[in-house]
C-alpha cells in the first residue's frame, strides 16, 4: 500500500458530510472494490465523472436497460417539485414493482433501499423473477464491450452489487425498514405536501396520498403485508452491447456474513474511520483505464516508489 500524504477527512467532517452527501447509491459501494479512490476522486471532481456517464458505451448499456424495461411495462413521467415526492414516487415504485410481481412472476427496475452501518444505501435492481421451480431470482444485466466475459476484478464488483441489492430487497419485504430513518438520515419531512401530478399518479396507481407522511406509512404497511419472499438466487446476465448477443450467465455465491464484514470495511470510509484506499501494485493495471490519473495522488506515489525500488535494484 502506499500512503497517502494528504489526509480528506478535514474540519472533523466524514466523507458523507464532507461531500453534502445523504445516502450513497449501491453502484458507488461496489465500485470501491475496484478501486475505492476512484469513487472519492468521481464526488471530488463532478465533472470528469460526468464524463463517464456521458461516455457512449455507458450511454448504449443504459438503453439496453430501458429497452428490457418497456418489455414489461410502460415507463410513465410524473412532475415532481421537492425531494419528498422524489422518494414518494420511489415508494410507489417499490409497491407497483412488488404487486406485478405477485401478478405476473416478474418485475424489471425495481428500487431498493435501507440502512447499513448507518450509512442509507438506495439502489435498483435490474429484474426479478421466479424460476420454474418457484425460487426467486434476482438477474443483474450487464453489457460489455468485447465479446467475452469480465474479469476476475469487474465480477467481484458485479457480485457485491448484486449482495447488496438482495440484502437490501431482503430486509424491505421483512419490514425492516425504520419512517425515523428517512427523516434522520434522508431529512425528509414528514408533513410536507406532495405536488399534484405525484398524488395523480398514485390515485392512477390504486393508492390515496396527500403528504409524504401518507406515501411513507403506505410503504411500511404494505412491505410488511404483502408477503413477498427473500431473494433465492443471484445471477449476473453478459450480454454484447452492440449486438445483445448473449455472453454468458454466472451466478453469484451469497454469504450474508461475508458481505456485512465486506459491508463493514467498505462503508467504515464514509463514517470517516478510514482514509481511502488506491488500488495495491498489482492490481496497479486497473489505472491504465482510469479517467482520474492524472489528477491521482496514489498513482503519483506508486509510480514513483516503483521507479525508486527498481533504481535500488540496479544500484545493489
Ligand atoms: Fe484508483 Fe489508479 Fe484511478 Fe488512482 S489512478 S483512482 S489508484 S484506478
Amino acid at each position: 500500500m502506499v500512503p497517502l500524504k494528504r489526509k480528506r477527512n478535514v474540519a472533523n467532517k466524514n466523507p458523507m458530510q464532507h461531500f453534502h452527501l445523504r445516502h450513497l447509491r449501491v453502484t458507488d459501494v461496489s465500485h470501491q472494490s475496484w478501486c475505492e479512490l476512484q469513487v472519492v476522486h468521481g464526488f471530488e471532481k463532478p465533472d470528469v465523472r460526468k464524463t463517464i456517464n456521458d461516455d457512449p458505451v455507458v450511454l448504449a448499456g443504459s438503453s439496453v436497460h430501458l429497452a428490457r424495461e418497456l418489455e414489461e411495462h410502460d415507463v410513465v413521467s410524473v412532475s415532481t417539485e421537492s425531494r419528498e415526492d422524489h422518494w414518494a414516487v420511489k415508494f410507489l415504485n417499490v409497491l407497483t414493482g412488488l404487486t406485478m410481481l405477485k401478478e405476473s412472476g416478474r418485475v424489471r427496475e425495481l428500487p431498493v433501499f435501507g440502512q447499513v452501518e448507518g450509512i442509507f444505501l438506495v439502489g435498483v435492481i435490474d429484474e426479478l423473477h421466479y424460476s420454474p421451480k418457484g425460487e426467486l431470482t434476482l438477474s443483474e444485466l450487464k453489457t460489455r464491450l468485447r465479446k467475452s466475459l469480465p474479469t476476475a476484478a469487474q465480477r467481484r464488483t458485479h457480485d457485491l452489487q448484486a449482495g447488496i441489492y438482495k440484502l437490501l430487497f431482503d430486509r424491505m419485504v421483512q419490514g425492516k425498514l425504520e419512517s425515523e430513518t428517512f427523516v434522520q438520515r434522508l431529512q425528509l419531512r414528514l408533513d410536507k405536501q406532495l405536488a399534484p401530478g405525484v398524488c395523480d399518479h398514485a390515485q392512477a396507481v390504486g393508492f390515496h396520498v396527500c403528504t409524504f407522511s401518507d406515501a411513507l406509512e403506505l410503504l411500511l404497511l404494505n412491505l410488511t403485508h404483502m408477503d413477498t419472499p427473500n431473494i433465492d438466487n443471484l445471477k449476473i446476465e453478459y450480454v454484447h452491447q452492440s449486438t445483445g448477443a448473449p455472453l454468458g450467465i454466472k451466478e453469484v455465491q451469497f454469504s450474508e456474513p461475508r458481505l456485512l464484514a465486506e459491508l463493514h470495511y467498505l462503508l467504515s470510509y464514509w463514517t470517516g474511520q478510514r482514509e481511502p484506499q488506491g488500488v495495491d501494485i498489482e492490481d496497479s493495471w486497473k489505472c491504465g483505464w482510469c479517467v482520474f490519473t492524472e489528477h491521482c495522488e496514489w498513482r503519483k506515489a506508486s509510480v514513483k516508489n516503483t521507479e525508486q525500488s527498481v533504481w535500488n535494484k540496479r544500484r545493489r
